[in-house]
């Protein structure tokens, strides 16, 4: 697909006032004046008048199409919804990801992920795990609060990343609509 070109007017010969700057920087300050003047009356009037979030009290409701940190879907019975098949590990460029995969034979699963762990210093929220993913295992959360004082604890492991799927479920409804997939089957015995 070809990329849209904007031709941009530009004067070759600007004016004296132009050179000046002086009616560019009079329209920037009434601009900022309107609005000061708008959200001062606001909150004189005890009115909201721009957006404004009093954080962390209040969160934003981000849109469905929102990428925050990567998480794990976890089935009913508390285990991944992952089957260890190594494919987000393979499409991450930034190689955050790392998979032990095993076993569970007393629950009758064959490959499951002993431990799965994201290095979210490194990961750059992309979403290409996400999309490679052919179990929605692994989804954008909405969760943006990663700040840490060590880089040891930007090392998220499995029993971090885990979160029920009936939490995510607006992400998993949002891409099945944006990759145009089916629901995934639900693994092992939570159906
Ligand atoms: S969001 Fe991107 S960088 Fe982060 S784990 Fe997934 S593929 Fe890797
Ligand atoms: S999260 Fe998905 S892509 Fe990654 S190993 Fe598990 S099943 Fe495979």
């Amino acid at each position: 697909m070809g990329a849209r070109v904007v031709t941009v007017k530009r004067h070759e010969n600007l004016g004296l006032a132009e050179r000046t700057y002086l009616p560019a920087i009079l329209k920037g300050l009434a601009t900022t004046s309107r609005h000061f003047f708008h959200n001062l009356g606001g909150w004189l009037s005890g009115k909201r008048t721009a957006f404004v979030v009093q954080y962390p009290e209040e969160r934003v409701d981000f849109p469905d199409a929102f990428r925050g940190m990567p998480v794990l879907v976890a089935l009913d019975d508390g285990l991944p919804k992952c089957v260890a098949c190594g494919l987000c590990e393979f499409a991450c460029p930034t190689d955050c990801i790392t998979i032990i995969p095993g076993e569970l034979p007393a629950r009758g699963i064959e490959r499951y992920p002993e431990a799965f762990q994201i290095d979210m210093s490194r990961c750059m929220f992309c979403g290409l795990c996400e999309e490679a993913c052919p179990e929605e295992a692994i989804v954008m959360s909405r969760e943006i609060e990663l700040a840490s004082y060590d880089r040891d604890s930007m090392l998220y492991q499995k029993a971090e990343l885990l979160v029920p799927a009936n939490l995510l479920k607006r992400r998993l409804e949002f891409i099945r609509a944006e990759y145009d997939r089916q629901p995934a089957p639900r693994s092992r015995n939570a159906e």
